[in-house]
């Protein structure tokens, strides 16, 4: 029974520090959630000749391809600012299939049981989280932010205790790697220069070959993460995502978004909202968001330090210099995210206050974030009055004059802000809406909503019902970890 898997797995060759080999423990009854086509055709795989009780056997890991060799990953984190080792407590990877020679991708179950890692869980996962990460990822994706994928999610069949009881569930994870700035944490904290180099080099034979020769590979590794991981959290801010858990054990050195929790979308405009029940002080703010990821570089650098330089004091200059690029790095990349979002062309010595001017005024009206750039760029059906504001026409007349400066067509601005602000995001409400309902067996929302999610920046369809925030309550929207 074959899908057109091609397994090439070099991670679990790596020493045994790295991993420890382990199965997916069976699961009951599984059965078909959800399958991505699109990304399996992507993934050159083939399901048109096995049915659907199969194809859950497969993604429920109770038939493994033969040519796997499934390991738990090990890593540590910094979760809340606290060191802990971790590692894979509920999840396998199966391998890497290759799509062709260069094109390598980790298939990894989520939920598919204990490993040795598992400390006090019982490894598996909930069918509302599960769909939640295969619904956001997606939408992440179609957003064009670097990020896992999810090929498919399997019911269990089984029950899983939580407060509740709740179905369990099987996500099947792509990634570019799950290696994460908590792996190379894991790896230096066990004190073996040797496998810490094995792992440098590992990475950078993945992901950044290009400066496999260089005379200063540990160096150019730093940067090349630094601007990775700078560039995905402008991303997220450009869109309003709050990723929600970044600890280093979920940031990956890929510069791919991973592990997707309680995260979620802003709706009103405010940089210190948290949606995360266990973010009690704020830590993985909208706004907090550039200064964690320095942090959690700060950690990625402290791992690998003593490779730069066998002269300690050297080392940490030379390092410390570099992370402290980050802010000079980031201001430019979201200047220039936030110019493209408002259709500026060129450089204005003004711009930064444009900018921030209208943030301000979005967070003193409660404006919606994501509607506030669709009005501008009129692609909103929904007419709001908030819009008639005379601080906000004032502001209008500035941006208007800061457009002409360059003399650019409306056209070419307009098609530059509908490139980059999306018409649609996940709505808190839509998506537990459509999560309730598959919760019932009825799938029909989520197949909706992920439809519209995969088109974020098309115009032409009536979105007006995916557009509109949420209904006014008092309650504030909490989403709790996915565990
Ligand atoms: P996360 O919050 O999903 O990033 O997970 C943090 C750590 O807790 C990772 O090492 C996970 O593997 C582990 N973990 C989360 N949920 C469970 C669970 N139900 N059983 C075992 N380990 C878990
Ligand atoms: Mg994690």
């Amino acid at each position: 029974m074959t899908i057109g898997w091609r397994f090439d797995n070099t991670y679990s060759k790596l020493p045994n520090t790295f991993k420890e080999e382990v199965k997916p423990t069976p699961v009951n009854k599984p059965e078909i959630a959800i399958i991505n086509y699109d990304l399996a055709k992507k993934l050159n795989l083939d399901f048109s000749k096995i049915n659907s009780k199969d194809l859950a056997q497969i993604f429920s890991g109770n038939l493994l391809p033969d040519e796997t060799k499934t390991i738990a990953q090990a890593y540590a984190g910094h979760q809340f600012g606290h060191f802990t080792m971790l590692g894979d407590g509920r999840a396998v990877l199966l391998g890497e299939h290759l799509v062709n020679k260069n094109d390598r991708f980790d298939i990894q179950f989520k939920g598919s049981g204990k490993t040795s890692f598992s400390r006090r869980g019982d490894g598996r996962a909930a069918l509302g989280p599960m769909l939640r990460e295969y619904m956001i990822s997606e939408a992440i994706h179609a957003l064009n932010i670097p990020t896992t994928r999810s090929l498919a999610v399997v019911k269990t069949g089984e029950e899983i205790v939580r407060e509740e009881l709740l179905q369990g569930a099987i996500l099947t994870r792509v990634a570019s790697s799950h290696i994460r700035v908590g792996t190379f944490q894991y790896i230096a904290a066990k004190q073996n220069i040797k496998d810490l180099k094995i792992l440098v080099d590992y990475t950078i034979d993945r992901h950044y070959p290009e400066i496999k020769s260089s005379d200063n590979k540990i160096l150019d590794l730093l940067n090349l993460v630094m601007d990775k991981q700078c560039q995905l959290v402008v991303n997220w801010m450009s869109v309003g995502f709050i990723h929600g858990v970044m600890n280093t054990d979920n940031m990956a050195i890929s510069g791919e978004t991973i592990d997707y929790g309680p995260c979620a979308f802003m709706d009103q405009y405010d940089p210190k909202t948290v949606f995360s029940s266990i973010d009690q002080f704020g830590r993985y703010s909208f706004e907090n968001q550039p200064r964690i990821t320095k942090w959690n570089l700060a950690r990625f650098a402290e791992c690998i330090v003593n490779l730069i330089d066998s002269d300690e004091d050297k080392a940490i200059k030379v390092v410390t210099e570099t992370i402290n690029n980050f802010e000079k790095i980031y201001e430019n990349k979201w200047l220039n995210m936030m110019r493209n979002k408002l259709g500026l062309f060129g450089e204005d010595k003004n711009d930064k206050k444009l900018i921030l001017d209208l943030l301000d005024w979005m967070k003193n009206n409660k404006a919606d974030y994501t509607n506030t750039f669709c009005y501008l760029m009129k692609t909103n059906n929904t007419e709001d009055q908030i819009f008639e504001d005379k601080n906000f026409k004032k502001w209008q007349e500035c941006w208007y004059k800061r457009l002409k400066i360059n003399n650019t067509p409306e056209e070419k601005y307009f098609d530059l802000m509908r490139s980059i602000n999306p018409n649609v995001i996940p709505r808190n409400h839509k998506v537990e809406e459509a999560l309730k309902a598959a919760n019932e067996n009825n799938f029909e929302p989520f197949h909706n909503l992920l439809k519209v999610l995969k088109s974020p920046y098309n115009s032409n369809a009536d979105l007006s019902e995916y557009q509109k925030p949420a209904p006014f309550t008092d309650e504030k929207y909490q989403t709790f970890c996915g565990t």
